[in-house]
């Protein structure tokens, strides 16, 4: 290890900063987020740098003298003289003071990592100055990966401290407690903005009146392609202790999960769902009562054609906790991977989703499904009855040539797009198999798709 990774309290402490261009600029605002006061000295100062700087900061419009140095704790060269850089970097060697060369590190003292900051939480990430473009990307990814408030989690906790101290008397008691806490529902909670719930568990907790409870996340891991997971979904599926999932999740999603979660196919065939949907909303049930934070993978959105609301039901009679992460529905997949809005200011100034089947199996698709001329359908789970839809959009009043295209596997490698009108697409659907799941879109924004359709999915295969 070449470097020592530390974090320096620069409140209040003087930094003399010398150079006054973007790249300084780009320092001093670290530098200032950490509280510092400034010394420029620079013969010019570059805009963004004069905004920065405040009453607690100074200004010196010229070049650098060794006094500069003096009364100060920190040293940051950014001009672009090797000169005078070599110079100061003696200097503060000298002194005994840290002293940081922008790209320069052989004349460092210390070098400034890539920050990933959720404050008081705050990752460095150092490449001891070999490749700050990893050092970088690698923030990138944490910055991705870790939730936003993971600052207030931080400072929840902290909050707790003096009462954990007077309830807990052993140093084992508290670190027990405060490894339990951070990983549960109080966690989420703050995760969530929920600052009272999380009071209120953190409290349960400390009192010995929660008996580790079990939750459920309802989770929508829209239509296929894992990067179109939240980051929310991402987060729940790494604490999961069960993993519910079904025939709609991919397994690239599923991969995601912890590596220890416990995982079921809960896959349901069409003809059996009114018996396995309650088998399902049972197993969730029992599983929280069990206390295992459990996820119900669920393929798109939850919410939308997916059966949620009645998982939920029964998790809200017993008292489970649960929470429901919203995940992109197959439609809005389908659409933007096959180059088809759903609304066009042109051809469609509305957008109905609706099902080629409800309860029991029976074909929907009223009269009033059918939609109008300047309206975009979504028929979810309509492939089966294909060619009863057609038959209502036309019995309907619909033109005979309205555009309708199938979308399998939406979002996937293997998706595929069929394009035809009301007249022609069952022929031509009946040309190949379609096993995946399927949606049925209509109307004139299909015509976009040639157009559209290239750059989002260059390996889409298309059928005409
Ligand atoms: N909750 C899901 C819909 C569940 S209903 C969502 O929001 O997308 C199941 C139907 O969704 C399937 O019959 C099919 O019509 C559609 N569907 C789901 N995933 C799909 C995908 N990747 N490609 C095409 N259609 C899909």
């Amino acid at each position: 290890m070449e470097y020592l990774p530390l974090a320096f309290k620069v409140e209040a402490s003087n930094v003399l900063l010398v150079g006054a261009g973007p790249v300084a600029a780009r320092k001093a605002i670290l530098l200032k987020r950490a509280g510092a006061h400034l010394s420029v000295v620079a013969p010019t100062i570059c805009p963004e740098l004069q905004l920065l700087l405040t009453a607690a900061d100074r200004y010196y419009d010229r070049e650098v003298l060794p006094g500069d140095l003096e009364g100060k704790q920190l040293v940051v060269a950014a001009t672009s003289d090797n000169g005078v850089h070599r110079w100061l970097a003696e200097l503060a060697k000298q002194r005994n003071l840290p002293i940081n060369v922008v790209d320069e590190p052989e004349l460092c003292s210390f070098i400034f990592p890539a920050i990933v900051d959720r404050n008081p939480i705050l990752i460095g990430i150092s490449s001891s100055g070999q490749s700050p473009v990893l050092a970088r990307l690698l923030r990138k990814r944490l910055e991705a990966w870790l939730p936003t408030n993971y600052g207030k989690l931080a400072r929840f906790v902290g909050a707790l401290r003096d009462r954990v101290k007077t309830v807990l008397k052993t140093e084992t008691e508290r670190r027990l407690y405060y490894e339990t806490l951070v990983e549960s529902e109080a966690a989420e909670a703050v995760l969530n903005g929920n600052l009272e719930s999380a009071e209120r568990f953190a409290h349960d907790l400390l009192s010995g009146s929660d008996q580790s409870r079990g939750d459920v996340a309802l989770i929508g891991a829209g239509p296929g392609d894992p990067d179109l997971l939240t980051f929310k979904a991402l987060r729940l599926l790494q604490r999961a202790d069960v993993v519910l999932y079904d025939r709609l999740v991919s397994s690239e999603i599923l991969d995601l999960a912890r590596r220890d979660a416990q995982r079921i196919y809960v896959g349901k065939r069409r003809h059996q769902h009114a018996l396995a949907q309650v088998d399902i909303n049972k197993t969730l049930l029992d599983l929280a009562q069990q206390g295992q934070k459990v996820v119900r993978l669920k393929g798109g959105d939850p919410f939308i054609f997916g059966r949620g609301g009645e998982e939920l039901e029964l998790l809200a009679d017993h008292g489970v906790p649960f929470q429901v992460v919203p995940g992109i529905t197959s439609a809005a997949g389908a659409a933007s991977y096959a180059g088809i809005p759903l609304t066009h200011r042109d051809y469609a100034q509305s957008v109905r989703f609706v099902p080629g089947y409800l309860k029991e199996d029976t074909p929907v698709m009223s009269l009033a499904d059918c939609g109008t001329e300047d309206e975009t359908l979504v028929v979810y789970m309509g492939l089966k009855a294909l060619d009863s839809v057609v038959t209502r959009l036309i019995a309907a009043g619909r033109d005979p040539l309205t555009p309708i295209a199938l979308v399998e596997n939406a979002t996937l490698p293997s998706q595929r797009v069929l394009v035809g009108n009301l007249t022609d697409i069952v022929e031509k659907a009946s040309r190949s198999s379609w096993d995946g799941p399927t949606l049925i879109l209509v109307g004139h924004v299909i015509k976009l798709h040639q157009k559209l359709s290239w750059f989002n999915q260059p390996k889409l295969q298309i059928i005409t």
